[in-house]
C-alpha cells in the first residue's frame, strides 16, 4: 500500500496492511489450533501476492479457488486483491463437469484447490478450460516474484465473480466490486454494531455471498477474527460457540433448526453470542422461540448474491411485533416494492421487491443481455414478490423467479430439467419445490415416460447424481401420464405444484 499521497488500492487487497498498521496483533484467522493474526496475515497476503505474480496473475485475471473454508481462502482472495486480479470461489460439491462449465465461463488462469479436491481437479477437462490447478500447499514451493509498485485497485474495479445457476439453467456469474462488498460491511457494521473484540463462527460456505458478506468481512474489517470451520456439524458448532467463546454467526435456517435439535442444546452455554444471524430462507417460528426464549438475540436477513449480499434486516427487538417479516432496508440500500406497472406499490399490495444501492452487483460476467434485463431505471429486480406495510416493514410472499431453496443453496429446476431431458426415455418433465421441515424445500421430479420405455425412479436418480451436484438432485420423482400446460402450451407450473405439491420419498 501506498505510504501517503494518493491512495491506490482501495479494495480488499488493502485490508490486510490497512489492518496490520491499526491493529498488528489481533487476531485475525482462526483455523483448528492455527492462529493467524493481522500482522501475519499481513505478512502471507504480500508474500502470497508475490508468488501469484510469478505464476503470471496480473490485473484483471481471474483466479478461482476449490475447497471448504479454510484460511487459504482468504488469503487467496486478499492476494488477487493485492494484483487487482478477479477472485473466483468455487461451490466444492458441484460435478466435475459443473465446474468445467465455470472455468470455461471466466476464462480462470489458476484454479486453486484445499484437500480432499484432488479427484475433482483431476477430473477437470483441460481440453475444454485451460486453467492451470495448484493444490494450496504447493503454494509455498513458488519463488515470488516482486510485486508492481502498489497496483492501483479502486473502489469500482471487479473483486469476485460469484456462480450462481440461474434460472436459465446457465451458470452466471455475478461480479461484485470492492466498493460493493465495502459498502455491504457498512450496511452490516451499522445495522449490528460489529465490534473490535467480535469471535465470529464461519461455518456457511464462504462461496456463498451471504457467509462472506454478513459477518466474515465485515468482522474482518472492524479487526476481529473469523474462526473458520470447514463443515456444518450440528453438534461440534455448539461445542465451539461455547469453548471458543463466539460472539457472532451467519447460518441458514437448516442450520439452526439443526443445533436446536441437538441434546447438548439444552445446556451448551451460548453465553458469549451476542448476535445470531441468519438469512437465505424463510425460518420457521417455532425454531426462532427456541432461540428467543434463551434470551438470545436473533437478526434475520433478506438478501441476494446480486446485492453482496444483505437488503433487509429484522432485528431481535421487532421479531414479535412483526412476525413474519424480514425488516427493513439496510442503512445505505433502498428498496421498494413495485406494481406490475413497475410502479411503487402503496403498503399492503404486493409486487417484485427492487433494490437500488452501492452494494449491488456490476453486472453478470459476460451476459450484457441477462444483465439488461434485471436493472430496471438503475433499480435491480430480485424476482421476489413482497409487500411493505404502514412501518416500512417488508414482508416475502413468493418467489416471481423460478428456484426451490433447499438447505441454504439454491436449485434451479431449469438446470435439472435440462439434464431429466437429455435422458433416453424421458418425453417431458418438471421439477418442483415440496415442503420439507428439515431443508426448507426439497426438489420434486415429475417425469413422463416415453410410451415404451422402461425407466426407474431410481435409474433418473441415478443419472441425475452423476451429472449434477447432490444438493440439486430431487428427493423425489413420480411418473405422471401427462403434465398440465397453460394455453401457449408451456407447463403450468403453479396447477402442477397445486396437484403434486407432496410426495413419496424415493431417496
Ligand atoms: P442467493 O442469491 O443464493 O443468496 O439467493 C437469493 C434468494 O434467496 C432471494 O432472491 C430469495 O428468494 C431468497 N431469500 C434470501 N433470504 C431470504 C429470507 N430471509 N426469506 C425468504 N427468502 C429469502
Amino acid at each position: 500500500m501506498a505510504q501517503g499521497g494518493t491512495v491506490r488500492n482501495q479494495g480488499l487487497g488493502s485490508w490486510p496492511a490497512r489492518r496490520a498498521r491499526m491493529s498488528p496483533a489481533n487476531v485475525a484467522i482462526w483455523y483448528e489450533d492455527q492462529v493467524t493474526t493481522f500482522a501475519e496475515l499481513d505478512e502471507r497476503v504480500t508474500t502470497l501476492a508475490g508468488r501469484l505474480r510469478a505464476l503470471g496473475i496480473g490485473r484483471g485475471d481471474r483466479v478461482a479457488y476449490l475447497g471448504p473454508n479454510h484460511p487459504s481462502y482468504l488469503e487467496v482472495l486478499f492476494a488477487a486483491g493485492v494484483l487487482g486480479a478477479v477472485f473466483v470461489p468455487l461451490n466444492f460439491r458441484l460435478t466435475v463437469g459443473e465446474l468445467d462449465e465455470i472455468l470455461v465461463d471466466c476464462a480462470a488462469k489458476i484454479v486453486i484447490y484445499g484437500e480432499g479436491m484432488d479427484e475433482k481437479i483431476a477430473g477437470l477437462d483441460r481440453k475444454r478450460c485451460a486453467v492451470r490447478p495448484l493444490a494450496c500447499t504447493e503454494l509455498d514451493g513458488i519463488g515470488r516474484a516482486d510485486l508492481p509498485p502498489d497496483e492501483h485497485v479502486s473502489l469500482e474495479d471487479v473483486c469476485l465473480i460469484l456462480y450462481t445457476s440461474g434460472t436459465t439453467g446457465k451458470p452466471k456469474g455475478v461480479m461484485l466490486t470492492h466498493g460493493n462488498l465495502t459498502w455491504n460491511c457498512f450496511n452490516a457494521i451499522v445495522e449490528s454494531d460489529v465490534a473490535s473484540d467480535e469471535r465470529a463462527l464461519i461455518v456457511a460456505p464462504l462461496f456463498h455471498a451471504a457467509a462472506l458478506g454478513m459477518t466474515c468481512l465485515p468482522v474482518l474489517l472492524k479487526g476481529g477474527a473469523a474462526f473458520l470451520v470447514p463443515s456444518f456439524a450440528p453438534d461440534t458448532v455448539l461445542e465451539l460457540i461455547e469453548r471458543e467463546r463466539i460472539t457472532v454467526m451467519f447460518g441458514v435456517p437448516t442450520m439452526f433448526e439443526m443445533m436446536a435439535r441437538q441434546p447438548r442444546w439444552a445446556d451448551a452455554d451460548l453465553s458469549s453470542v451476542r448476535r445470531l444471524v441468519c438469512g437465505g430462507a424463510p425460518i420457521r417460528s417455532a425454531t426462532l422461540r427456541r432461540y428467543l426464549d434463551r434470551g438470545l438475540h436473533f437478526a434475520q436477513g433478506y438478501g441476494l448474491t446480486e446485492t453482496a449480499a444483505g437488503v433487509l434486516m429484522l432485528d431481535s427487538a421487532h421479531l414479535h411485533a412483526k412476525a413474519g417479516s424480514v425488516g427493513v432496508p439496510s442503512f445505505f440500500t433502498d428498496v421498494r416494492v413495485v406494481d406490475a406497472d413497475r410502479l411503487e406499490a402503496p403498503s399492503g399490495v404486493p409486487g417484485e421487491i427492487v433494490v437500488s444501492g452501492p452494494n449491488v452487483m456490476r453486472g453478470y460476467w459476460g451476459k450484457p443481455d441477462a444483465t439488461e434485463e434485471v436493472f430496471e431505471d438503475g433499480w435491480f429486480r430480485t424476482g421476489d414478490v413482497g409487500v411493505v406495510d404502514e412501518d416500512g416493514y417488508f414482508f416475502i410472499v413468493d418467489r416471481s423467479k423460478n428456484v426451490i431453496i433447499s438447505g441454504g443453496e439454491n436449485v434451479y429446476p431449469a438446470e435439472v430439467e435440462a439434464v431429466l431431458r437429455d435422458m433416453d426415455g424421458i418425453a417431458d418433465c418438471v421439477v418442483i419445490g415440496v415442503a420439507d421441515d428439515k431443508w426448507g424445500e426439497i426438489g420434486k421430479a415429475l417425469v413422463v415416460a416415453d410410451p415404451d420405455a422402461r425407466i426407474t425412479d431410481a435409474e433418473v436418480l441415478a443419472q441425475l447424481r452423476l451429472r449434477l451436484a447432490k444438493y440439486k438432485v430431487p428427493k423425489y420423482v413420480q411418473f405422471v401420464d401427462a403434465l398440465p400446460t397453460t394455453a401457449s402450451g408451456k407447463i403450468a407450473r403453479s396447477e402442477v405444484r397445486r396437484r403434486y405439491g407432496a410426495g413419496e420419498r424415493t431417496t
